[in-house]
């Protein structure tokens, strides 16, 4: 590759947009769409290094370290806070845009797209109708079912999916060395170099999804609906909480399914067959679903936990 990016995996992607800045051929807006931390919002970000670095991307220069601090004022970086995008900050960000800038381009970096609501989206619509020369928007998603589809018809599109186990242990044993937590991260991981990355950083957050798993473990081991309860009565007022755990469960389930495909005597095979596992993982999806649309939280989840009482 021609610029260190710094990047775990997606190898073909990152080659293809190089292509592109080599032949002089970007887009005004591309829309980086996949898996939740699989590296995205990174990936958009160095891009813009790329671009707006007066040597060829040196890592070191203005530039690039204010890009890195999210200080750049060419560079404009809206990272998910967990709140949606309004009408009025798509608004401002246009104003911001058709402001003449000083560096190489003009740069929004929106992560999460799928934050601004139907309205919001056909306001930024018009933005992406009308480019203004050196503005490029490099917008993430994990959720490409909503945005409209008159958005992705007017942006390039990069897609990027989980990355290779083996990958993400090489990566994580150069960058952190040989730690004894490293399996389990890779394991927690599946595939998210960004999940991984935090949880080789943050003890804390690494024993706090450890937990997690050993819950979600004993939830389908054993029937014991007051115990589930009782975990759904701690966590259903904390937003933050319940994404986590749902996030875990996914993974956790993502991980069963591949497991009973490939080992005869799983012991949770005792319990379930694949295609009650198939159906757990469509009940959580449909959970998530719920709780997006602020149906009672508490009822969501104990119905979710309801499922990992039944046997075969
Ligand atoms: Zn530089």
């Amino acid at each position: 590759m021609l610029y260190k990016w710094d990047i775990v995996g997606h190898e073909n992607q990152l080659d293809q947009i190089e292509r592109e800045i080599k032949e002089d051929n970007l887009s005004h807006a591309y829309l980086f769409s996949g898996t939740k931390q699989s590296g995205k919002f990174s990936i958009a970000k160095v891009l813009s290094m790329i671009l707006q670095c007066p040597n060829n991307f040196c890592h070191t220069c203005k530039d690039c370290e204010s890009i890195k601090s999210g200080s750049h004022p060419d560079t404009i970086l809206m990272e998910d806070d967990g709140v949606s995008i309004k009408i009025d900050d798509v608004r401002e960000l246009v104003r911001k845009t058709n402001l003449t800038s000083q560096g190489k381009y003009r740069i929004v970096v929106i992560e999460n797209i799928e934050r601004m609501p139907t309205e919001a989206q056909n306001s930024f619509l018009k933005t992406l109708e009308e480019p203004s020369g050196k503005t490029i928007f490099l917008l993430t998603t994990s959720q490409l079912d909503q945005v409209l589809l008159t958005i992705q018809s007017r942006v390039r599109h990069y897609h990027f999916s989980t990355v290779d186990d083996n990958i993400l242990a090489d990566y994580l044993q150069s960058t952190f060395g040989q730690r004894a937590e490293m399996t389990e991260v890779v394991t927690m991981a599946q595939g998210r170099p960004g999940l991984a990355i935090s949880l080789m950083k943050d003890s804390e957050a690494f024993s706090y999804q450890k937990g997690l798993y050993h819950q979600i473990e004993t939830f389908l081991k054993k029937n014991d609906l007051s115990q589930k309860f009782s975990f759904v009565e701690g966590i259903e007022k904390d937003a933050e909480k319940i994404e986590l755990f749902l996030d875990a469960f996914t993974r956790y389930l993502r991980k069963l399914i591949f497991d009973f495909t490939h080992q005869k005597d799983h012991p949770l095979k005792k319990r379930f067959s694949l295609k009650a596992i198939v159906n757990l993982f469509d009940v959580l999806e449909k959970t998530r679903y719920f709780i997006k649309r602020n149906v009672n939280k508490r009822l969501a989840l104990e119905n979710l936990l309801i499922q990992t009482e039944k046997q075969k």
